[in-house]
């Protein structure tokens, strides 16, 4: 899970990086208001989860509570690279002697951590990787080891930070190493982190990525999920414990594990192409025991997907027979009435396979049909599909 700007700051607080106050706003009345509690010159900072913001406008200073509600307007609403943005940050505006750049991330090539710093940071760390890399440090860190005073001095000699600003960076790193390990995530970004006319180190801006496999420690993490801005099946979904992911196309896939639901993806795909590039609309993941209302859950979330025209049930028996999934089948439409409205294409095999099919042919459900292999059943899920 993406964190937005001011959640990432929150929690920075809490392990002492000196962050800025801010207050978030959904209004513009609201951002004006903010302003004037703070009574000093502001920066309104779009919070969408994506970086570039300040680049697309989304980030503005205000000198007055008029202007703040002025820049607010311009803000809300505003579409950068694909998000729509619904809060605005309101917080003082610093005055900036140098921006540097750090992070700590999961490094999946390396199967390791790493800590990425450099002083010339600001706007596009991309770029300074691509046409400066001696410009970024990259320091492995020991998972084991972690990051100590000594680690943190390291990485500050290798990135060259002024000797004046050393000693505070160092410290700095050493509590966003806590924020990362603590917190579990798998990235941990300041940029900018700045140099105040004072001398003193701020975070400006911070992004952080949460492990999801973690949140099962971190019961506190569930109030940081943006339900507003979730899927609203994908949220039902998680909410029901399946894994569901919404996909660009039109046959709905659900199928038991996550192997076989790619591989119906991939035949899925492969299939559609004779029919005009029909794909899958969504991956649903029933997992093992397919009862009657797993499956019913199932169906009732991609059918109230609107892009999906047919539906493609793909499931081999195992420890839960076809019988049992047959009759989860036949219940769910039982459950479901008038809320069953597109055809599906249902292919089972495994175990008490026969038995399955006899279920399913004896209910002739007039929206079911079944295919006995899962080339066949995706071919037909995919011609429904183009002619629904
Ligand atoms: P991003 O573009 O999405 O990464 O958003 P940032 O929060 O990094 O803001 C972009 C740029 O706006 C920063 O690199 C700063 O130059 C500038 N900026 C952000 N906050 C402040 C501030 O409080 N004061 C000043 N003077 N500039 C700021
Ligand atoms: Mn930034």
């Amino acid at each position: 899970m993406d964190l937005y700007e001011y959640q990432a700051k929150d929690l920075f607080a809490r392990y002492g990086v000196p962050v800025l106050p801010g207050t978030v706003a959904t209004t513009a009345d609201e951002a004006r208001a903010a302003a004037e509690e703070l009574g000093t010159t502001v920066v309104v900072k779009a919070q969408v989860k994506t970086g570039g913001r300040g680049k697309a406008g989304g980030v503005k200073l205000a000198k007055t509570p008029d202007e703040t509600r002025a820049r607010a307007e311009d803000i809300l609403g505003l579409d950068i690279k694909g998000h729509t943005v619904h809060k605005v940050l309101i917080t003082p505006a610093s005055d900036i002697a140098e921006e540097y750049y750090f992070s700590f991330l999961l490094d999946r090539a390396n199967r390791n951590f790493l800590a990425m710093a450099s002083v010339e940071g600001g706007m596009d760390i991309e770029e300074v990787a691509a046409t400066k890399p001696e410009a970024l440090a990259k320091v492995a860190i020991d998972p084991i080891a972690g990051v100590d005073l000594a680690k943190a001095r390291e990485i500050v000699a290798a990135a060259k930070f002024p000797a004046e600003v050393a000693e505070q960076v160092a410290d700095v790193i050493v509590k966003l190493w806590e924020t990362f390990v603590r917190e579990d995530a798998t990235l941990v970004e300041v940029n900018p982190l700045v140099r105040d006319p004072q001398g003193k180190i701020l975070a400006l801006d911070g992004k952080v990525t949460l492990d999801d496999n973690a949140s099962f420690r971190h019961a506190d993490h569930a109030e940081l999920v943006d339900v507003a801005a979730e899927n609203p099946l994908e949220a039902e979904a998680k909410a029901k414990g399946l894994n569901y992911v919404k996909l660009e196309g039109q046959v709905g896939i659900i199928g038991n594990g996550a192997g076989l639901v790619m591989s119906t993806l991939d035949v899925v795909a492969y299939a559609g192409e004779e029919f005009g590039g029909v794909k899958p609309a969504n991956f649903l993941d029933i997992g093992g025991g397919a009862s009657a209302e797993v499956m019913a859950n199932g169906l009732h979330i991609i059918l109230n997907d609107a892009d999906v025209r047919s539906v493609f049930v793909n499931v081999f028996g195992g420890i839960t027979a076809c019988d049992q999934v047959a009759k989860g089948i036949v219940q769910a439409l039982e459950i479901l009435g008038d809320d069953a409205t597109k055809p599906l294409v249902v292919r089972l095999d495994g175990n008490n396979v026969d038995e399955g099919r006899r279920i399913l042919a004896e209910a002739n459900h007039p929206l079911v049909t079944l295919v006995d292999t899962m080339d066949g059943a995706a071919r037909k899920a995919a011609e429904l599909a183009a002619a629904n």
